[in-house]
């Protein structure tokens, strides 16, 4: 919107250039999903054209998306830069200071938008404030059954699961495999801690956690995404209706699912439901800016309000 009121030049271009550091399942998602809004939002802006936006994803390693196997990951890639994007493989962000971004391939732009998606970390509170035990990254080393251990013993009373928890992975079949931080282990591994934290007390056998995974799957932008469980893969508009379908059934109650599902359906009636945040946080800026309210003032009558 504020690039589409500028004349061509160096700052509407900047606002125009998006950058998403990091190419695990976050970064590509997000960068999907920002290519295919700022698509669609292209239509409702003339003065803007195809050609003007510039998206950039940036990742460090030779491909993107670790979980998926290399030909899946090269395709996402072929399909990014069809739809125009830049990826910057072996490419690692230098600096973005002031909104100029270095990268390590020598390539230099202004960007108005940055996302670093560049891996997560340990909480520190646990590492840093506790004495429970930690693996090298940080995480509480814990069981398969879930009691926090320290290796040899079990530390009384001390229970961990999610992405904050080193969990041994049973059904990986490899020694010393731990399972990934997602919530499809996450979700699981809190229903079975609760159940052990119940069968401890009630001095019954607890169980260890084992979970196959059901595959991965990742959208693209509005229709398009990619799937794989072992060497099937499914790309393209099934592949994001099964991402649609399989978060749709993991939504908790049948309340929440069904509110989603039907903002979802509307969506496919109407199109995207297009609205400024901007807007929403500041409604006068635009009234300022150009010079019609001084900041401060309130328009003369509650009539006189514009409401997004
Ligand atoms: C952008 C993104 C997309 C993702 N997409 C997927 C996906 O499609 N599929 C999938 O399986 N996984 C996905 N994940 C991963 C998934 O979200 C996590 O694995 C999952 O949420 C982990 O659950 P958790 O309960 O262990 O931790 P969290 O969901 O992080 O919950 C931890 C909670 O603890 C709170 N907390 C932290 N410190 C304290 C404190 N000191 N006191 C009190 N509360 C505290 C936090 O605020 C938070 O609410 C995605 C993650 C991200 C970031």
């Amino acid at each position: 919107d504020r690039a589409a009121g500028l004349q061509r030049g160096p700052e509407r271009t900047k606002l125009l250039t998006v950058t998403v550091v990091g190419g695990g399942f976050s970064g590509v998602e997000g960068f999907g999903e920002l290519l295919a809004l700022a698509t669609a939002l292209l239509k409702q802006y003339p003065e803007i054209g195809p050609d003007e936006p510039a998206f950039h994803l940036v990742e460090a390693r030779d491909r993107i998306l670790p979980e998926v196997t290399d030909r899946p990951g090269a395709w996402v890639v072929r399909s990014l830069e069809k739809r125009g994007a830049r990826v910057h493989l072996n490419t690692q962000m230098v600096s973005a200071e002031g909104g100029r971004v270095r990268l390590s391939d020598g390539t230099e732009y202004d960007s108005g938008l940055l996302v670093w998606t560049a891996g997560n970390a340990a909480n520190p509170i646990v590492h840093n404030h506790s004495d429970l035990p930690v693996d090298e990254r940080g995480l509480l080393t814990v069981r398969a059954d879930l009691r926090v251990t320290t290796g040899t013993e079990v530390v009384p009373d001390a229970w961990a699961a999610g992405d904050d928890a080193s969990v041994p992975d049973l059904a990986a079949g490899r020694a010393g495999a731990r399972t990934v931080p997602n919530a499809q282990h996450a979700v699981r591994q809190g229903k079975l801690l609760a159940k052990n934290i119940l069968a401890s007390l009630r001095g019954r056998p607890t169980k260890d956690y084992v979970h196959r995974s059901l595959g991965v799957v990742a959208t693209l932008g509005l229709g398009r995404g990619i799937f794989q469980y072992r060497r099937l893969v499914v790309k393209g508009f099934p592949a994001w209706l099964m991402h649609r379908g399989y978060h749709v059934l993991a939504i908790p109650s049948w309340e929440r699912k069904t509110r989603v599902f039907a903002v979802w359906v509307t969506a496919l009636l109407y199109g995207r439901d297009i609205v400024s945040l901007a807007s929403v946080q500041h409604p006068r800026e635009a009234f300022v800016s150009r010079g019609e309210l001084r900041g401060g003032e309130e328009p003369a009558q509650s009539g006189d309000r514009l409401t997004a």
